[in-house]
């Protein structure tokens, strides 16, 4: 199964890109997780980045085609894989038709995660992660069982990340509208496109997807 999830930051690509993996085996592929480490590690492609990133753009197209197109090449992805926040313009997604025909790939689905503006806010201010394991929570909507303990590996500690403020999000969410969104009628006109309502909650979401995959 080749799947992306298409929607603006907030909208709950992270949250159930994680879901599917365990579900079904498959692997979340996320540039913004990749462009991150590359941050964090320092890189030349990080370097680029972090500024792009602090301000809420996007990093170049060169950039992450050819961090996606590597990824690609990779073994563990041939079972099947979530592309969560690629493609984010018209440009990219161009390219990841390129990369997936030269590598005998399709895609199976483009899920698009339908979302008011205004509760994204809330959500992307609210979120966190484990810092051991990565698995995602929210203040008020996804709180541990235990308070200050992750669920999933029992760790105590946890991150936010730097552009998980108010502005920049309403700068993701203006490239979101400017150049991600155009993506819809590139896909629709494929035939790959299904909508669902990102606004129910996390598991109704997750059963929404389902339906999408078994009508594959
Ligand atoms: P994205 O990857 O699309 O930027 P996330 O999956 O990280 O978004 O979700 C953003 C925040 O909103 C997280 O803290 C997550 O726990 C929370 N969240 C995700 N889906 C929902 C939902 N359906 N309802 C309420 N909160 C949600
Ligand atoms: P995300 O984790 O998907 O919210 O992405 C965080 C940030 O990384 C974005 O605001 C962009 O600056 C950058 N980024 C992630 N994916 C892409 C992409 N496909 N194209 C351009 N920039 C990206």
């Amino acid at each position: 199964m080749k799947l992306i999830l298409l929607g603006p930051p907030g909208a709950g690509k992270g949250t159930q890109a994680k879901r599917l993996e365990e579900a079904h085996n498959l692997i979340q592929l996320s540039t913004g997780d990749m462009l991150r480490a590359a941050v964090a590690a320092g890189t030349e492609v990080g370097v680029k980045a972090k500024t792009v990133m602090e301000a809420g753009e996007l990093v170049s197209d060169e950039i992450v085609v050819a961090i996606i197109s590597d990824r690609l090449d990779e073994d563990d992805i041939k079972a099947g894989f979530i592309l969560d926040g690629f493609p984010r313009t018209v440009a990219q997604a161009r390219a990841l038709d390129g990369l997936l025909a030269d590598k005998g790939m399709m895609l199976d689905a483009v899920v698009e995660m339908q979302v008011d503006d205004e509760p994204l806010v809330g959500r992307i201010t609210g979120r966190y992660t484990c810092a051991g394991c990565g698995k995602g929570y929210h203040d008020t909507f996804e709180k541990p069982k235990k308070d200050g303990v992750c669920d999933k590996c029992g760790s105590t500690e946890f991150k936010r990340r730097a552009d998980d403020n108010e502005e920049t999000v309403r700068s993701r969410l203006a490239a979101y509208h400017a150049q991600t969104a155009p993506l819809l009628p590139y896909y629709e006109s494929r035939g790959v496109l299904k909508s669902i309502d990102g606004m129910a909650d996390i598991e109704d979401v997750t059963g929404q997807i389902n339906e999408v995959l078994k009508g594959i």
